[in-house]
């Protein structure tokens, strides 16, 4: 019978970053990372060469193998302000461990990053006049404008980074395993004892030949990827949950010139707002300038869009998410489902692609022609997207949200709403339903732990990263 101390399910930053500090604070625990996708030098996305989303099988390389979403990820890492005394990005650790505690773990993992490569410059944090200016301005919009220091990866050094990782985890004794998938966990009696796995390439065949690893410990990092598999397990296990929100939005892009001055003072703004009639929060997310819109495929050919930007390969346009966050109750309650309708009607108007759309045309009520694409002056750089009507598929709630926020925007920085700028959809963030979790991060089965983006309490590379390394000091503390 194959026995660890504790098994992880699933390799991205949590799980990298849980890994990494166990090595630091006790080499005898024997651990186990088990990851459905690929080793991070063996990912490749071939939508560059297609020019087209080929729909890799048996998972997409940009959200799955080593370093999870984290891989093909912008590589932006959230820090914080000193002065603040809240935390605005990147989920909820600090509800479970307090606001100076979380600051001390983002410094301890920012110099982990720092310590395996990463940029040591800093953005958004010389320009603290002129950002306080445009505060101002978003101010008497009734926007909030979130300004924090960012440290910028770039998507091609993140992998160098995150392939320098792998190599310290396995000569430090870590186990990963690749290409398979945990199918299952075994509970018994209300207490994890370890998982069921497959082979990735058997996933979507009906004959599976399944294999058992036992462990004392399980950590569930599945990410965003495994937010369905999750919901499955917890219903299956009775694994209690909170219900949580789903964000559903667009990719906007535009020209870098109208983002000249933001892209210099902040790199990224995060701007947020609760327009009339509706006073849903609405948010911009992951700002890119000079970047590229993406596509990535999750579980059922579902295609999402999403950005990132290069250190050194540039395009002429900014790109950031504009995302409306929904929560749900009586009698339906489940928005991943909700999240789930909206991009498969997306992805059917898009024949199975990224929809995109001029703002223009929305205003003028029509869809956008490939001809008017093509004459557009903001060129598209997600070369697969198909031009169509977003408005058929995004409900009115949202969509109005969406066009107010941006008009709201408009008024901070000139031009946002300019016709030619370009929404693709779908652009959706699924955070599953949220896995109940007490302060050791530990679930209602004992020995199960939830860390990450997937259980819902992280948003983000830093934080989830931080709480990897939270989990292992916790998990090293009680093994004490
Ligand atoms: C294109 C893109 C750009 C992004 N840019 C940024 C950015 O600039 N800044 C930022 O802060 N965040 C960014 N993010 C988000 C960031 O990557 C995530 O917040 C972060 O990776 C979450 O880490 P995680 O460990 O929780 O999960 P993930 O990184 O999602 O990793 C989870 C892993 O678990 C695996 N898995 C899931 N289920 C199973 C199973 N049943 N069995 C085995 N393996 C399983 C998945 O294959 C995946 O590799 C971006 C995301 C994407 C997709």
């Amino acid at each position: 019978m194959k026995k660890y101390d504790i098994i992880v399910v699933g390799m991205g930053p949590s799980s990298i970053f849980f890994a990494y500090e166990m090595t630091k604070l006790n080499k005898n625990k024997k651990i186990l990372l088990i990851e459905q996708g690929k080793r991070v030098e063996n990912r490749n996305c071939p939508i560059e060469k297609l020019g087209k989303c080929a729909k890799c099988k048996p998972f997409c390389n940009i959200t799955s193998g080593f370093s999870g979403a984290g891989a093909f990820s912008d590589g932006k890492l959230s820090l914080y302000n000193k002065e603040d005394d809240d935390i605005y990005v990147g989920g909820e650790l600090h509800k479970y461990i307090g606001v100076e505690e979380t600051k001390k773990l983002i410094d301890y993992t920012d110099s982990i990053y720092l310590k395996f490569g990463a940029d040591k410059k800093l953005e958004g944090t010389e320009y603290k006049e002129e950002v306080g200016q445009i505060k101002k301005k978003a101010q008497k919009e009734g926007l909030s404008l979130i300004d924090i220091p960012i440290r910028h990866l770039g998507t091609e050094k993140a992998h160098e980074l995150y392939k320098k990782l792998e190599i310290y985890l396995e000569e430090n004794n870590i186990d990963l395993m690749f290409e398979t998938k945990v199918y299952d966990l075994i509970i018994e009696n209300g207490v994890a004892k370890g998982v069921q796995i497959i082979n990735a390439k058997d996933n979507e065949k009906e004959e599976k030949s399944v294999e058992e690893i036992y462990a004392d410990k399980v950590v569930i990092a599945v990410g965003r990827k495994g937010a369905n598999w999750l919901v499955e397990m917890c219903n299956k296990h009775n694994i209690q949950t909170k219900s949580g929100i789903v964000d559903i939005g667009i990719r906007y892009e535009l020209p870098d010139k109208i983002m000249q001055k933001v892209n210099t003072y902040m790199y990224e703004a995060k701007f947020v707002g609760r327009p009339e009639p509706f006073k849903d929060k609405v948010r911009t997310f992951c700002q890119n300038p000079s970047g590229f819109v993406s596509a990535e495929v999750y579980d059922n050919n579902m295609q999402l869009v999403n950005g990132h930007s290069y250190k050194d390969k540039k395009s002429t346009n900014t790109n950031l998410a504009i995302l409306v966050s929904h929560k749900f109750n009586d009698p339906f309650n489940r928005p991943i489902e909700y999240g789930r309708n909206v991009a498969k009607n997306l992805n059917e108007l898009g024949n199975g692609n990224v929809v995109v759309q001029r703002l223009g045309d929305i205003y003028r009520g029509k869809r956008t022609w490939k001809e008017e694409l093509e004459n557009n002056s903001v060129v598209p750089t997600l070369k697969s997207a198909v031009p169509g009507d977003i408005t058929f598929a995004i409900g009115y709630r949202t969509m109005t949200d969406i066009l107010r926020f941006i008009r709201g925007v408009d008024k901070v920085i000139e031009g946002f709403a300019n016709p030619d700028n370009l929404l693709y959809g779908p652009e959706i963030k699924f955070y599953s339903n949220k896995v109940k979790i007490d302060s050791n991060f530990e679930s209602s089965v004992k020995g199960l732990y939830s860390i990450g983006d997937g259980g819902g309490m992280t948003r983000g590379l830093m934080m989830a990263s931080a709480s990897g390394v939270q989990m292992a000091r916790i998990l090293n503390k009680s093994a004490k």
